[in-house]
């Protein structure tokens, strides 16, 4: 199912980012806030942005709440706001609801009222900056499993000339690369001929112990 019409309810820095770059990716965004400072902020970017109180049921109704694909929940200090309004949401039909939650607790309640999707931003980013801290050549990374992981790395000026044969990371340590992200284009599969230049970026694909290796390798 594609998304089209995004709800977020709660115009804070994670709403208000989620909003922006919903817009810069073409979709249309109703931002709702009680504060009006807030919304008369946002109107300039989202489609709609609307003064109200999301823990009320006849505002968001009056809203036409129930006709979004997507409402998302970006109150986060007000843990009963949260999840007041994530209920409604639910309850007035809107297919997917993503909701932030401050804390563990907050998260375990909003799962059991059927929020689709429970996100923690900065316990998230914190968690993400700690791998980047500690290894300079992962840009991003999926974990796939709780065993195998997609990591972008950055390629080292000491990997540059350098073909996949002469690096050898399948051989040496397990991983694959599936694709490398030159700044002319991309290289989706490539063969072991194809040869790295600094600054390109690695996908790599492998368990966790063998991007592991692999990143000290050319750390
Ligand atoms: P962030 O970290 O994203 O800036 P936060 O986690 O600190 O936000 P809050 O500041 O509590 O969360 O809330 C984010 C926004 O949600 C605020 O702009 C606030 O006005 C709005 N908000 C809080 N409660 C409600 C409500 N009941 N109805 C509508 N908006 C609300
Ligand atoms: P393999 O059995 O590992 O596929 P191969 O004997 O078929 O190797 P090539 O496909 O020519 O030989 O590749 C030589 C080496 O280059 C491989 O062992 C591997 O370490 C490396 N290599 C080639 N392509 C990749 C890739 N996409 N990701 C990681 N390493 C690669
Ligand atoms: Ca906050």
């Amino acid at each position: 199912m594609k998304m089209h019409q995004f709800v977020i309810i709660g115009l804070g820095r994670f709403g208000s980012s989620i909003g922006k770059e919903l817009i810069q990716l073409g979709y249309e965004v109703l931002g709702i806030d009680r504060n009006e400072e807030t919304v008369q902020e946002l109107s300039k970017v989202l489609t709609h942005a609307v003064v109200a109180d999301a823990t009320e049921e006849e505002a968001l109704r009056s809203l036409g709440a129930r006709n979004f694909d997507c409402g998302v929940v970006a109150i986060g200090d007000d843990i009963q706001a949260s999840i007041l309004a994530t209920i409604l949401l639910k309850e007035l039909g809107v297919k997917k609801v993503v909701a932030k939650a401050v804390n563990e607790l907050h998260g375990r309640v909003l799962e059991r009222i059927g929020v689709d999707r429970v996100i923690y931003p900065e316990r998230d980013m914190g968690i993400r900056v700690a791998h980047q801290l500690v290894s300079p050549n992962l840009l991003d990374y999926i974990e796939l499993s709780k065993k195998y992981t997609i990591a972008e790395l950055a390629v080292p000026g000491c990997l540059t000339g350098k073909s996949l044969a002469d690096v050898n990371p399948r051989g040496k340590y397990g991983c694959s690369i599936v694709a490398i992200n030159k700044p002319k284009g991309i290289i989706i599969a490539p063969n072991a001929e194809d040869v790295l230049t600094e600054r390109d970026v690695m996908v790599v694909i492998g368990t966790n112990e063998s991007i592991e290796q692999f990143q000290e390798s050319i750390g």
